[in-house]
């Protein structure tokens, strides 16, 4: 079965981390951002340097291996308990990044809708990394250079993903709202397609239902 998703996509610091920790909050919905995935790694270990090799400087961690992190963390999230398909939306935030990561996931996700945080002025997000470089004291925002760098990262890998999804699932809200209007316009748009999925899951939960025919008489009771 593949992960029913939403994808929260726009540029680093349109809110997607944010919008997506409150929704994670709200039962239903499991929120995954492979930035805290790929933090939570030891920075000793090969995997925790491979991704401090990448992002101190703005770039995208390579695909193969940002998709084989992220498959064996959900999985593993499952495994424990942690993260119920049948019944959580899976909110994807940061994943996929490029087309070829939305190719590899193609067998593992179903992305449902597209919420897409859109920015028309480019200096408010790098106002928002800066803040938080100093909340957060997360050194990939520190930097302007880096800033810079992820910002055209964005607009060269990011952006033209939207072209790989159909028009009709993908919905614009503008991201310069303050964050509770941009969280109500995300459930506006989410509580039919959370209704759906639980109504596919009663369906599938549902007896099946008594059959009418007769059953064929046995060997037994024949004789
Ligand atoms: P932001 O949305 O502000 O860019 P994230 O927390 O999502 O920040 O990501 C931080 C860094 O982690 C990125 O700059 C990149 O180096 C790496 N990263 C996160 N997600 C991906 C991804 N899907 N593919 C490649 N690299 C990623």
């Amino acid at each position: 079965m593949k992960y029913k998703s939403i994808l929260l996509f726009g540029a680093p610091g349109s809110g997607k981390g944010s919008q997506g920790k409150i929704l994670a909050a709200i039962p239903g919905f499991y929120h995954s951002s492979t930035g805290d995935i790929f933090r939570s790694l030891d920075l000793q270990s090969d995997m925790g340097r491979t991704f401090w090799e990448y992002s101190s400087r703005g770039e995208l961690v390579p695909d193969e291996f940002t998709i084989n992190v992220w498959k064996n963390y959900i999985k593993g999230m499952e495994m424990i308990n942690q993260f119920h398909p049948e019944t959580e939306l899976l909110v994807l935030d940061g994943i996929p990044r490029n087309l070829k990561q939305a190719k590899l996931l193609e067998d593992t996700i179903e992305v449902v809708k597209v919420i897409y945080l859109v920015c028309a002025d480019m200096s408010k997000m790098v106002e928002r990394l800066r803040r938080r470089a100093l909340k957060e004291n997360r050194i990939d925002d520190a930097n302007d250079k880096v800033i810079k760098n992820r910002l055209e990262v964005y607009e060269r890998n990011t952006k033209p993903l939207l072209e790989f999804y159909p028009a009709d699932k993908i919905a614009r809200i503008d991201a310069t709202m303050s964050q509770f209007k941009v969280l109500h316009s995300i459930i506006d748009l989410l509580v039919p397609v959370k209704d759906e999925l639980d109504r596919q899951h009663e369906e599938s939960e549902k007896p099946a239902a008594p059959s009418t025919r007769r059953e064929p008489a046995t060997a037994a009771a024949a004789k």
